[in-house]
């Protein structure tokens, strides 16, 4: 086992690593990753280089996820899964995906050598954002075999399929299947860096995530009458923006006095658009989270409700349409559990993690829960590698 001085040394190189990859891009001064683009060649081979110099298998399947296998005690032992994604989105930062990848590798190292009664397999999944092919998760969707010939079909904006990109990178679309996980997988764990402000606002470096929050995205259309800016009184107005200036901050309103809810107007176009003409419309969107399905559901009808009356006083009409729906996925409580107990257990050396906290949609974890048991843990610092080493992997 590593000394704190050999985990402190080990993090250092856990952030070096990250910093690396992140000059593996398609744009020169950012950080751009996309699904099989060459630049992840270039990741594959400097990330496989770490696993192998652990005596790791190294492997990539059809859909380009990175796969290394660290052996248990003995053969035919089950494994566990733990990783992250390598792909980025446009000027991305340096850890988000890769942290999980290099933590998961750096999780191997500080074994130095020792076998454990379970295998690790370190994934490196090779989509997960979704930028290439408007899709995300095609790398996570392989290992629960969800990757059909309608997904194979779609075309990126040059007109090139999935399909000839995984041909592209010289790798065989026919054996996708191959990528399934199999019966010898006990469960997913992976690490993501935070991508919001709540573990530095409460000073702890990790968060054990209880559910993946489920979401809506919807977009309204206010309907008034458009009129003239200066000859139309204003008791005979009818301004569909003004209508939706209303919603837009109770929809803040209620946000703001319901706990876990949070909800966003983050677009909002008026027309016919101009600087003396009333609005007759106003399209906005709205996006709205809850990790529990029921508070998000019942936040969601009264914001309509909202709508409909603002629109009723002021003479114009509301029409909404859903964009995304999106149910709340719970975590494996156990797998779950076990990593926060024992993060308080080492909190004299290293801060524990919060509780009761929410991820943010989207990861490959919502993927892989549909069909093995799975935990998301957040972080802020790779200096609490040891909390990660402690809680037991394993749920036998
Ligand atoms: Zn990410």
């Amino acid at each position: 086992m590593l000394t704190t001085v050999g985990f402190t040394q080990l993090a250092e190189t856990v952030i070096a690593r990250c910093r690396k990859v992140a000059t593996f891009s398609e744009d020169a001064g950012g950080t751009r990753r996309t699904f099989l683009s060459t630049s992840m060649h270039d990741c594959h081979r400097e990330v496989s280089s770490w696993m192998k110099a652990l005596g790791m298998s190294v492997s990539v399947d059809a859909v380009g996820n990175l796969r290394g296998f660290y052996p248990g005690v003995s053969p035919g032992v089950p494994r566990i899964l733990v990783g992250s994604h390598l792909d980025t989105v446009p000027n991305a930062g340096a850890f988000d995906g890769i942290l999980g990848v290099v933590l998961a590798i750096g999780l191997v190292e500080s074994l130095e050598g020792m076998k454990l009664p379970f295998g690790i397999e370190v994934v490196g999944f090779s989509e997960e954002e979704g930028v290439r092919f408007g899709v995300p998760f095609i790398g996570s969707r392989a290992l629960v075999g969800r990757v059909d010939d309608e997904l194979l079909d779609r075309k990126d904006e040059r007109g090139i399929s999935v399909r000839k990109a995984i041909q592209d990178f010289g790798l065989n679309p026919n054996e996708i299947s191959k990528a399934v996980l199999r019966d010898d997988v006990l469960g997913y764990i992976e690490f993501h860096i935070e991508q919001g402000p709540v573990l530095e606002n409460l000073g702890r470096p990790l968060g054990a995530v209880e559910a993946i929050v489920g979401q809506n995205r919807l977009e309204f259309t206010f309907s008034g009458q458009a009129n003239h800016a200066g000859t139309t009184p204003m008791n005979l107005r009818h301004d569909a923006l003004a209508a939706a200036a209303e919603w837009i901050l109770a929809v803040e309103s209620l946000a703001q006095s319901t706990p876990g809810i949070v909800a966003t107007v983050g677009f909002v176009e008026a027309r016919p658009g101009a600087t003396n003409v009333i609005a007759g419309e106003a399209r906005a969107t709205l996006d709205i989270r809850h990790a529990s399905d029921g508070a998000r559901t019942e936040a969601l009808d009264e914001l309509i409700r909202h709508a409909e009356s603002i629109a009723a006083r002021r003479g114009v009409t509301v029409k909404w349409r859903t964009l995304l729906a999106q149910h709340a996925v719970a975590m494996d409580p156990f797998l779950t559990e076990r990593r926060r107990r024992e993060s308080a257990r080492v909190r004299t050396a290293f801060a524990d993690a919060a509780c009761g906290f929410a991820g943010i949609s989207g990861k490959d974890v919502r993927c892989i829960i549909s069909v093995k048991r799975a935990a998301l843990i957040n972080a802020i610092t790779c200096y609490s590698l040891p909390i990660l080493l402690c809680a037991p992997l394993c749920p036998a």
